[in-house]
């Protein structure tokens, strides 16, 4: 699909499939795929392991900020994809239970999270022709982003979406608690101070409850080939 060297940012609800069409229209083009809640995971996932944030939530802000200082998370290509390591370790599947998504949302609040993460994504992000996904990828990281697209679904498909991904991970999880999670998170998202969750202006709203996969890669070309048309055609 012909299409000028751009950012894509794909910002939206957890569990709205983001990553899955992110990546596949990554794919299509030929760009670089950059999955922002990726890096918030893995500091999460740092945060709980070294004890930074208890049980019960309460966050040290002062001994995360001093352990951002040398955190090195990156993305290792796979071949076929990329996974998020910590330094030797690569902690694709760690970041995605539900001990790491419950305290997530907490984590990404916090101001100097966000500016870590979002240092982060710009640097990788220098280089054009990639599509971002996350919460804030079209009014912060890249606001000038040159194509925009805010994902939604209904909350009890989302969750049902979830549940189904993380039993094939082989992890036994609940629906009422898959759901009551992906509803925590969206208020916390959107009510932060910091870069809350919010559709861009200029975002286009996909809602896909009830499309398939093929019918959003379907959607997206004729959205391409409407906004970049090509020369003489
Ligand atoms: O996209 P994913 O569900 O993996 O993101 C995990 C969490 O990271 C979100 O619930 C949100 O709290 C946070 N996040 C964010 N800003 C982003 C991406 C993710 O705050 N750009």
């Amino acid at each position: 699909m012909p299409i000028p060297d751009i950012i894509i940012a794909v910002d939206g609800y957890s569990s709205t499939g983001k990553s899955t069409f992110a990546r596949k229209i990554a794919a299509e083009l030929s760009f670089l795929y950059l999955d922002s809640g990726a890096l918030y995971r893995a500091v999460t996932l740092m945060a709980i392991e070294k004890g930074i944030i208890s049980p019960s939530g309460e966050i040290d802000t002062k001994a995360l900020d001093k352990a951002l200082e040398d955190f090195d998370v990156r993305f290792e290509d796979t071949g076929d994809g990329s996974r998020t390591c910590i330094g030797p370790r690569c902690v694709e599947s760690e970041i995605r239970t539900l001990a790491v998504s419950d305290k997530v949302s907490p984590i990404s609040a916090v101001p100097q999270v966000r500016d870590f993460v979002d240092r982060k994504l710009r640097e990788f992000g220098r280089r054009k022709r990639v599509v971002m996904d996350g919460r804030d990828i079209g009014t912060t990281v890249f606001p000038d982003a040159e194509l925009k697209i805010f994902m939604t679904a209904d909350p009890l498909v989302r969750a049902r979406r979830r549940a189904e991904e993380m039993r094939g991970r082989g992890e036994n999880v609940n629906l009422d608690d898959v759901l009551k999670n992906i509803q925590e998170r969206d208020y916390i998202d959107s009510h932060r101070a910091a870069s809350p969750l919010s559709k861009a202006e200029d975002a286009i709203v996909l809602d896909n409850s009830e499309m398939t996969i093929e019918e959003q890669m379907e959607w997206f070309r004729q959205l391409v080939s409407e906004k970049f048309p090509v020369k003489g055609s």
